[in-house]
């Protein structure tokens, strides 16, 4: 049995922790924070996560707390006109075998969180920062700020964004700024307009703005996100923006989307990061996974998805019983480096193209995804959800 640390208590931590102690292996959590806990915003899952999730035994769980939108829809911030919509119904369903849906943060983690908490093979720590590790031989081992060293045979580096374990192992600095400015709200569903419930994920999109609205935690909350690319230069976390101030940004929009903004109420703002791509997540028996290995913008939804997609394949791997995880670790990074570092590419065009442009640029982009047939639509969201998660030892 070997005991592998995880630096993370986020998605990507507690998932793999499930991974680890379904494999016979001990697993550590290290979570920086006095909770283990997540951002009280909604979250949307694509089929390749929920395939995940049922991977990891934890997809009834997510289920109930997660609402079955209808269709996502893109729609013309400008106008109020729809430019396309994706139905999520039973035909969806079928092409990509599982369903996609809507949850809150908090359901999710907390989810994977109980599980963890029903493994005897699962120490979940907090108040646990990792600065950094030290590989002697056959064993890592990571210091705490109490200067307590806790060791094992492996690291997974799941610490998200700003990772210590990446910072060390990659060494590429401080995120990329990208200049979009989120605000985002969560509003009790009864303070929202009848007529504005809309079961969908619904998108509008504007010049160098967009604005994101669906329902979360069965239906008790409307989950509003409002993007504008302001240019921002620096990195804000959560800080809190008044209601005219949103209003104001986005006034520009037309008073059909303008409405559903209207609803916000105690608005938060983030700046979006993200990083290039790097072709290394490991250095001997320790790897990266998760926002810690390939952070993404947020704008195909799938930042999470692929972390737990990255938690498959791990399991994959691990139920293969190799122990080596020098090789295991360079098979995991082979088989994952590719897919992510191409929908890291995916979300920031995704932003520029379909989101954002302005003018013509604006109106081609209307044109072209207006005249595509349903199956069409499908072709270009298959790589998304039905992208490859397994690997084998060489
Ligand atoms: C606005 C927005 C919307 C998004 N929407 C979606 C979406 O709809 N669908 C989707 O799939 N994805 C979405 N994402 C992406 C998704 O949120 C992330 O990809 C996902 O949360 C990454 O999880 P993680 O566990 O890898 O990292 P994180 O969530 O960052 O977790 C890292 C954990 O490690 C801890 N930690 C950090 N440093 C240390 C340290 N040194 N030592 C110990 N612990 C440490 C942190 O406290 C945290 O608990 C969105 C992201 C944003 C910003």
């Amino acid at each position: 049995m070997a005991t592998v640390v995880i630096a993370g208590g986020g998605i990507s931590g507690v998932a793999a922790a499930l991974a680890v102690a379904r494999n016979g292996h001990r697993a550590t959590v290290l979570e920086r924070n006095p909770e283990f806990g997540e951002l009280g915003a909604g979250i949307q899952l694509g089929p390749n996560a929920f395939r995940a999730l049922d991977h990891l035994g934890v997809a009834d769980r997510v289920r109930s707390g997660a609402v079955f939108i209808d269709e996502i829809n893109l729609m013309d911030g400008m106008t109020g006109d729809r430019i396309t919509s994706l139905p999520l119904g039973a035909e969806f369903s079928e092409r990509y075998r599982y369903p996609y849906a809507v949850v809150h943060r908090v359901d999710l983690h907390a989810a994977l969180l109980d599980a963890c908490g029903q493994s005897p093979l699962i120490d979940l720590r907090t108040d646990c920062a990792v600065a950094g590790y030290t590989v002697d031989g056959a064993t890592v081992s990571v210091r705490l700020p109490s200067g307590e060293v806790v060791t094992g045979d492996a690291l997974i580096g799941a610490d998200g964004i700003r990772s210590a374990v990446r910072r060390q192992l990659v060494g590429d600095g401080e995120p990329r700024v990208s200049g979009h400015t989120i605000y985002r709200s969560v509003v009790p569903i009864e303070q929202v307009a009848h007529e504005l419930r809309w079961n969908s994920v619904t998108l509008w999109a504007g010049p160098k703005m967009h604005v994101v609205h669906y329902p979360i935690a069965g239906g008790r909350f409307f989950n509003l996100a409002a993007t504008v690319d302001d240019g921002a230069t620096q990195i804000v976390t959560g800080k809190p923006a008044a209601r005219d101030l949103v209003m104001d940004t986005f006034a520009a929009l037309a008073p059909e989307t303008r409405r559903f903004l209207d609803q916000g109420q105690d608005w938060r703002t983030w700046v979006l990061c993200d990083r290039d791509p790097v072709p290394r997540w490991t250095d001997r028996q320790v790897v990266l996974i998760g926002d810690a290995a390939h952070p993404m913008l947020q704008y195909a939804a799938q930042g999470a998805c692929m972390a737990l997609e990255d938690v498959v394949c791990l399991d994959g791997l691990l139920s293969q019983g190799e122990t080596d995880f020098v090789e295991l670790f360079a098979a995991f990074a082979a088989a994952r480096t590719g897919r992510t570092a191409w929908i890291q590419g995916v979300s920031r065009a995704i932003g520029e193209e379909v989101y954002h442009p302005s003018a013509s640029a604006a109106d081609e982009r209307t044109r072209w995804l207006s005249s595509l047939s349903a199956a069409q639509v499908h072709e270009l969201v298959d790589p998304l959800y039905l992208g490859p998660v397994t690997a084998d030892i060489a």
